[in-house]
């Protein structure tokens, strides 16, 4: 049986949340392995609404157990704020439904500090980042000073890790013209969140492999897209964590063959929220409508996202980067009545072609979109869920855009409502 990942083959907000509550409802465990609070998924259930940010979106169904692994930063604030968020939703939450991996580092108040005091301080050459201290975690996290989940629980080690953490901070934080770190402060409040925190504490690899081993469903929540990958990424306007494939093992303490199929989500136009290059990027009436239609606001900035012509080019690049078996094509319906659309076919640098997109930024600043245009259709494809429901300009679109991202489709998804989706290849019965 395919144990599912699911990953963003963009810059993230492809429609992730849908997808992944879609699949969570034949999954009996949701892992989240990587990311934080910067990720925003919204899940339309019925009349209701639920917007999650590091939650495994698995969490408002009964009958699940939802994951934090260890290649997530966690706020444990920002955790018990959106538990009590989700409580008034009616979604009950403990850790019969909730564990989180012991090794997770957290994130603390000082790392959103740095966050700002960096971005500030950066003017023109800021990242755009979502201010949630995700970069300053995963730097503490690999420069071995971080404090973990587990940590909270022996005060003897907690001071050991404070020291550490804030000789370090300290010294950053004068540099950038901020005050000491109140220690006192700090560690009280730690101290007052580790009793409500450590319940939920769990060797996740363990629990893990015997869930495999019993034959249960698992599905890896994927968050942001491969291309604010640390490594693949449009370096350095992307997120600090792996947000390719492959994390789904690492991230949660399991062997690369716990990963069946891995199903990319990608939007049928292009978006991206913060700064850094976007070579089919619109400044014009297209664009506009694009945002307008396809509501594109970040979820957890509120910030208005960049939006463009499909790129096929670096969505070949990502599926290959993440092994995609399939993807999961979104809002469709938001190309609704253009009468001709634009997909992205290849670039051209200083004359010279281009089949993806060179990691040199200098080369990345000088990119030409190369476009092939389509006839596009004046009918709605809204909540569409069979092909014969499509017209025939829509289904060539898509069909192009397999064949030029070297993917098949295996999900077709056509409104923000779960059963608006056209099914190609279950995913888990690959
Ligand atoms: P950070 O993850 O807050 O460090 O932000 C780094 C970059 O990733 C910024 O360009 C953010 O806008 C972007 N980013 C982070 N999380 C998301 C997400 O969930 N969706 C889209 N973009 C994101």
């Amino acid at each position: 049986m395919a144990n599912v990942v699911v990953v963003g083959a963009q810059w993230g907000d492809e429609g992730k949340g849908k997808i992944v509550d879609w699949l969570s409802e034949r999954a009996d465990v949701i892992a989240r392995f990587q990311g934080g609070h910067n990720a925003g998924h919204t899940l339309v259930i019925g009349d209701t609404v639920f917007k999650l940010s590091l939650l495994p979106s698995g969490i408002v169904r009964e009958g699940k157990l939802a994951v934090i692994g260890n290649g997530v930063v966690l706020d444990p604030w920002a955790l018990f704020s959106e538990i009590d968020k989700l409580s008034g939703q009616g979604v009950s939450i403990s850790p019969d439904n909730l564990i989180i991996a012991e090794n997770t580092p957290l994130i603390l108040p000082l790392h959103q500090d740095l966050d700002t005091l960096r971005e500030e301080a950066a003017g023109k050459a800021r990242i755009g980042t979502t201010g949630r201290g995700i970069g300053p975690a995963y730097e503490d996290k690999v420069g071995r000073r971080t404090i973990r989940v587990a940590d909270l629980a022996d005060e003897e080690t907690l001071d050991a890790r404070l020291d550490r953490l804030l000789a370090h901070h300290d010294a950053l934080r004068s540099g950038l013209g901020a005050t000491a770190i109140d220690r006192v402060e700090l560690k009280a409040r730690l101290q007052d969140i580790a009793p409500k925190l450590l319940p939920y504490a769990r060797p996740v690899w363990k629990i893990m492999a015997e869930a495999r081993k019993a034959g249960k469903r698992i599905l890896f929540e994927g968050a942001q897209g491969s291309l604010l990958d640390i490594d693949f990424g449009t370096y350095p306007y992307v997120t600090s964590s792996t947000t390719t494939s492959g994390a789904a093992a690492s991230g949660t303490g399991m062997g690369p063959g716990a990963i069946g199929f891995v199903l990319g989500i990608v939007k049928a136009y292009t978006t991206r929220v913060g700064e850094g290059p976007f070579p089919t990027e619109l400044d014009d009436a297209d664009g506009q409508r694009l945002g307008e239609r396809g509501h594109e606001f970040g979820t957890v900035t509120g910030r208005k996202r960049r939006c463009g012509w499909f790129d096929a080019v670096l969505v070949r690049q990502t599926c290959a980067i993440s092994g995609v078996n399939g993807i999961a094509l979104t809002k469709l319906d938001v190309l609704d009545g253009f009468e001709t659309l634009k997909i992205c076919v290849g670039y051209e640098i200083d004359g010279k072609r281009y089949d993806y997109l060179p990691t040199a930024a200098a080369l990345q600043a000088k990119v030409t979109p190369i476009y092939e245009e389509m006839d596009g259709w004046q009918e709605s494809t809204e909540g569409a869920r069979s092909w014969a429901e499509l017209p025939a300009a829509a289904i060539k679109y898509v069909r192009r855009v397999e064949e030029l991202i070297q993917c098949p489709v295996a999900m077709l998804s056509t409104s923000p409502q779960r059963d608006d989706t056209i099914l190609v290849t279950d995913p888990f019965a690959d």
